[in-house]
């Protein structure tokens, strides 16, 4: 409860500008580095458990943290947004002057929002001038992605958007998830809808548009730890998070590129120990870590292909035991890789096809009131029209 209220009274110092500044986490800081430099005990990091270490080493170069000082310019209050922002790792001063660290989710606002235009550009580049948000714009162009070919597309095209986004304190945050989007062209409506349960994109007929698949980078034993974006603990009480799947396997199992790629880190990373981390396409990359040794002959900057050897499975960094931790992430920001990670393409079938449709009708539904809700031309004489769904237009 204390840990809220002090919570509350940084966001209030937040909102009214007082003491709380701004820094941004430099590039190659780690979170010992960053304890040194503010004379804060290193305790704070030795303290955490294993997946919590782990989950330090998700801060980002850039990502922008807030210090709340006291009168005499001492340290009270630390809050640095973790792996994308969801959690936000809190340190605090406690009435004994002791430091303390733990994870709190961070406040967020999430709206639905409709965009509804006609082409005047390119959809990315159209996106990006209406709603100033590459995220939204790479998500957008990625859903419909061997379905629609927008190079094709003539002005006055189409668009609707139905979609979800997260913002905090007046910026976006996280990837928007594009729950369903429509183009029209001559006539021809074509549609994508986001599945949850499948974590998804599916065209009209509930087939799977071709997206980014991963193979399974080695031959595990069990999994030992899922995919966790933010969990509270009921036994440890405190808020957890674990930024990929851990698959046991024996000591120096062949690890595999999950996909076709270009290596863009090979070396020793904070809580991960020896890593390899690749990039893929579609702003997706992954990474290999607690590893024993790497292939030979692999460095950063070269390219590998799905399948292609890149290390050994091994126990460095923060591990308790020989396992492989993979984490993806899609524009930076860690996602579960269980719904990438696939042999191939699949259809929907029985109860989950039905349950798909009735889905997808009320997202029709939806699309085409968006559509006739759009407001008049703006400024450049194109429709378009972005709403949340109090019905404000923003
Ligand atoms: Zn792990």
């Amino acid at each position: 409860m204390i840990r809220f209220i002090l919570f509350i009274t940084l966001l209030t110092s937040l909102v009214f500008g007082s003491r709380a500044e701004e820094y941004y986490w430099e590039k190659g800081e780690t979170f010992l580095i960053f304890l040194e430099k503010n004379s804060l005990p290193f305790s704070l990091y030795y303290n955490l458990d294993a997946e919590d270490k782990e989950a330090v080493a998700e801060i980002y170069a850039g990502t922008k943290y807030y210090v709340l000082r006291g009168d005499e310019d001492d340290i009270r209050q630390i809050l640095i947004p973790v792996g994308g922002g969801e959690l936000q790792l809190h340190i605090y001063k406690e009435k004994d002057n002791n430091f303390t660290a733990c994870f709190t989710p961070a406040a967020y606002q999430e709206s639905d929002k409709e965009l509804v235009f006609e082409l005047q550009i390119s959809p990315y580049q159209d996106i990006m001038t209406i709603t100033n948000s590459t995220l939204l714009a790479r998500e957008f162009v990625n859903s419909f992605q061997g379905n629609v070919d927008f190079k094709r597309l003539r002005q006055g095209t189409n668009f609707v958007l139905l979609y979800r986004e997260k913002t905090r304190l007046g910026s976006h945050f996280s990837n928007p998830l594009i729950k369903a989007a429509m183009v029209e062209t001559g006539g021809k409506k074509e549609y994508v809808f986001f599945y949850e349960p499948k974590g998804r994109y599916y065209n009209n007929d509930g087939k799977e548009i071709e997206g980014f698949f991963l193979m399974t980078p080695l031959k595990f034993t069990r999994i030992s730890s899922p995919f966790t974006l933010k969990r509270w603990h009921p036994i440890l009480k405190k808020y957890q998070a674990h930024y990929g799947i851990d698959y046991a396997a024996p000591m120096g199992t062949p690890v595999k590129a999950a996909g076709d790629g270009r290596v863009t880190f090979v070396g020793t990373q904070n809580g991960y120990g020896k890593t390899v981390k690749i990039a893929h396409e579609g702003g997706y990359s992954t990474l290999y870590a607690h590893l024993n040794g790497f292939a030979k002959s692999l460095k950063s900057g070269k390219y590998v292909k799905k399948g292609e050897l890149i290390a050994y499975v091994g126990n460095t960094g923060v591990s308790t035991g020989p396992h492989l931790h993979l984490g993806l992430y899609k524009n930076n920001q860690p996602i579960n890789p269980s719904s990438v990670i696939k042999v191939a393409k699949s259809a929907l079938t029985g109860k989950e096809k039905a349950d798909f449709n009735e889905y997808a009708n009320i997202m029709r539904e939806k699309i085409s009131e968006a559509q006739a809700n759009k407001s008049s031309p703006d400024i450049n004489g194109s429709f378009v029209y972005v709403v949340d769904i109090a019905g404000n237009t923003v």
